[in-house]
């Protein structure tokens, strides 16, 4: 809620730097005197910088023409310190000016650095930061090479103070502990230079919210500083432990530091030191609400910062003292105070310094209740935040940004390297996905074309099931060596012909019987036995040729057995039935089989009948008894000499008288005179 100190860090580290020149300069005998005596200023001004700057003035004063160079720039640099340290801030800057311009004439670099960088604070101080960066970064191109440690030294805190102003703590960080790195490397105060920049980085630490840091640093400092009696920077360590431990919560001891801050300060004639001091008491009870201390406080600051011609300080001294009478009610006074801060912080261009402050105005309005106040100064503050944008302060820190932004396209670029890794599997993925679709589409059409050869495969033996069947059916009806129909197809015709024969034979009122003539080869064994079976075959098959030769197309010719034949004549005329045997008789025996080179005289014997049986209805005699009748008829054949055929024609007695005869014994019942007989003689045998 007030303003601290920490954001004037630099200045302090300025004049102390500038202490260190004396030291390094090459010595020449007759410059001894007065280096010595500079050196003595210096020294004093560790404890009474008020009594060595009176000193150094008069020194300056009496100096002759004919000064040598050494001598003039240490002067000049101490001098530039010493005012800085006073608060005066305009001597300084003349200083450093006078500091920059001899340098340049002696053509000394590292002392031209040196005025540059001091130059730099100046911009700092401004607010002008666009300016320092600009400044500063001339100077390390200028000295990328110098290997001076006290050059490298300054460069760096002065980048480290920069950075600091800006909020950039990170490069600020890098950069004061550069310069720890080179002040441990002086020749010459050491150990001074060592606790300043250690001062620096605790007061860094304990802005960047990590206020341990900053108490083990100044621990670290502390333990250096009784090998050197320098109660300023004593003074500056103590406000900088004060500020971690009131970051720390710790207020009490941190007020405890800043009062032993405040008396160094008092003792040594430091007067910065004193209002930096005191400052932080004011603002230590402005977070007490001790507003009456507070008051206290910050009018003894301001009183003794404007002694000095610090402007800042007696600006953040006069805010303070605003914001501790707006802690007692006193906003009239309060506002008027803090606006006139305000008017000189705008007119001075420290336009960020004018923003914070016109922020923390809003907010003691709001405590107070004065809403309306509030918002109004709450949009001040927003319209000149964006006039800073359009400020140098801003364009250094648009420069920042620029580099934050870098580094945020380092990590989008980064990320969309990442990002393009992923799409890379991504699309590898997919690809291994197309591979593995194209491999099941392959697959697919393969165990397609698999199966649609398995298909064929089984449709075509299915049609060779369907040849094999086909030809059983065949077999099943007809004989395989013959070609001839075999006994079931007969007897499946005969199963369907017994109805549908008589059904059509009274339809036509004709009495023409079916003929069914049996016959057996003669001898057969023999044939066998003579020529061999496969003759006996060749036989077989030429009777059956011969055979169906012999008889009607309607006629049906059957291998019976195994040589073995039946001729079935449907509706065959009765008076041509003995012609007909006759005829089949010849055309076996007439002429011997031709079977390769022999000549196989074949002869049959057969027994037929007719069907009906001799007008007896086929349910009382069927074609199973008239086929046995025909076999008994062929077995008399045998009986009387074989190459003959016997028929029964007809019944001369009742069926039912006959049959029992008959199917006992034929020649009986021919005997007997039950039956007419037909004799059909074969061909005459050579
Ligand atoms: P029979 O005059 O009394 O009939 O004398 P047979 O020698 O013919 O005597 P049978 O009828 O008893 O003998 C039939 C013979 O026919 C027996 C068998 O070896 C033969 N046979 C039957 N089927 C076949 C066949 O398909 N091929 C051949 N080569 N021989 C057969
Ligand atoms: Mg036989
Ligand atoms: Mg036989």
């Amino acid at each position: 809620m007030s303003m601290k100190l920490t954001a004037t860090i630099w200045r302090a580290c300025l004049s102390f730097l500038l202490c260190l020149l004396l030291g390094y300069l090459p010595v020449q005998a007759s410059e001894t005197k007065e280096l010595t005596k500079l050196a003595e200023i210096l020294t004093l001004s560790d404890n009474n910088n008020a009594e060595a700057l009176r000193q150094l003035e008069a020194f300056k004063q009496a100096l002759p023409a004919d000064t040598s160079y050494a001598v003039r720039i240490e002067t000049l640099k101490t001098l530039v310190s010493l005012y800085y340290d006073a608060g005066k801030i305009k001597s300084s800057d003349a200083a450093v000016a006078e500091l920059l311009q001899l340098a340049e004439e002696h053509g000394d670099k590292d002392g031209v650095a040196i005025a540059r960088i001091a130059a730099s604070y100046k911009a700092i101080d401004d607010g002008k930061m666009d300016l320092a960066f600009r400044q500063l970064q001339q100077v390390r191109d200028s000295v990328q090479n110098n290997q001076n440690p006290e050059v490298q030294m300054r460069l760096h805190s002065a980048l480290g103070s920069a950075y600091y102003v800006i909020a950039d703590f990170e490069p600020s960080l890098k950069h004061y502990l550069e310069a720890l790195h080179f002040a441990e490397q002086l020749p010459k105060r050491r150990i001074e230079n060592t606790l300043r920049r250690l001062d620096s980085v605790a007061k860094l630490y304990t802005v960047m919210k990590d206020p341990e840091k900053s108490m083990a640093t100044i621990h670290q400092a502390l333990s250096l500083a009784p090998q050197a009696h320098l109660p300023k920077t004593l003074a500056s360590l103590s406000i900088s432990e004060g500020i971690a431990l009131s970051t720390l919560g710790r207020d009490d001891e941190a007020l405890v530091a800043y009062q032993r801050a405040l008396k160094i300060g008092i003792d040594a004639g430091l007067p910065n030191t004193e209002v930096y001091a005191l400052i932080n008491i004011a603002d230590h009870y402005l977070i007490k609400k001790d507003f009456i201390k507070a008051e206290q406080y910050s009018r003894l600051a301001m009183a003794r910062a404007e002694q000095t011609d610090d402007v800042r300080s007696i600006a953040i001294g006069k805010v303070n003292l605003g914001f501790a009478l707006g802690g007692q009610g006193k906003i009239a006074p309060a506002v008027e105070l803090i606006n006139a801060v305000i008017k000189e912080l705008k007119a001075s261009d420290a336009k960020a310094d004018a923003e914070g402050v016109i922020g923390e105005l809003a907010n003691m309005y709001e405590r107070a209740g004065m809403y309306k106040e509030a918002l109004a100064t709450l949009r001040q503050q927003q319209s000149l935040s964006d006039e800073l944008f359009r400020s140098d302060r801003a364009k250094a820190v648009t420069m920042m940004q620029e580099q934050f932004n870098a580094k945020q396209r380092e990590k989008q670029i980064e990320l969309l390297a990442k990002e393009n890794a992923l799409k890379d599997a991504d699309i590898r993925n997919r690809r291994l996905q197309l591979i593995i679709s194209l491999l099941a589409a392959t697959i697919t059409v393969l165990a397609g074309v698999f199966i649609l050869l398995l298909y064929h495969r089984v449709r075509k033996t299915n049609l060779q099931l369907q040849e094999v069947n086909s030809q059983l059916a065949f077999h099943a009806v007809r004989d395989p060596l013959t070609g001839l129909y075999n006994r079931r197809s007969f007897v499946d015709l005969m199963n369907v012909r017994t109805t549908q024969a008589e059904i059509e034979r009274r339809a036509q009122g004709e009495n023409n019987p079916d003929c069914l003539i049996l016959m057996d080869i003669d001898h057969f064994k023999q044939i066998n036995d003579t020529w061999g079976h496969v003759a006996g075959d060749s036989v077989l098959k030429e009777i059956a040729v011969r055979l169906k030769n012999a008889v009607r197309d309607t006629d049906m010719v059957l291998r019976w057995g195994g040589e073995e034949f039946l001729v079935y004549s449907p509706q065959s005329n009765p008076a041509q039935v003995s012609s007909l045997v006759e005829r089949v008789l010849r055309a076996i025996g007439e002429v011997p089989v031709t079977v390769g080179d022999v000549q196989i005289p074949v002869t049959v014997t057969a027994g037929f009948v007719t069907l009906p049986f001799s007008d007896v209805p086929e349910n009382v005699c069927g074609w199973e008894k008239a086929l046995q009748i025909a076999d008994m008829a062929l077995y008399l054949g045998k009986a009387h000499g074989r190459n003959r055929a016997y028929g029964i024609a007809r019944l001369l007695a009742p069926y039912e008288q006959v049959m029992p005869v008959l199917e006992r014994d034929l020649s009986a019942a021919i005997n007997a005179g039950m039956v007419a007989l037909i004799e059909v003689q074969g061909p005459a045998r050579e």
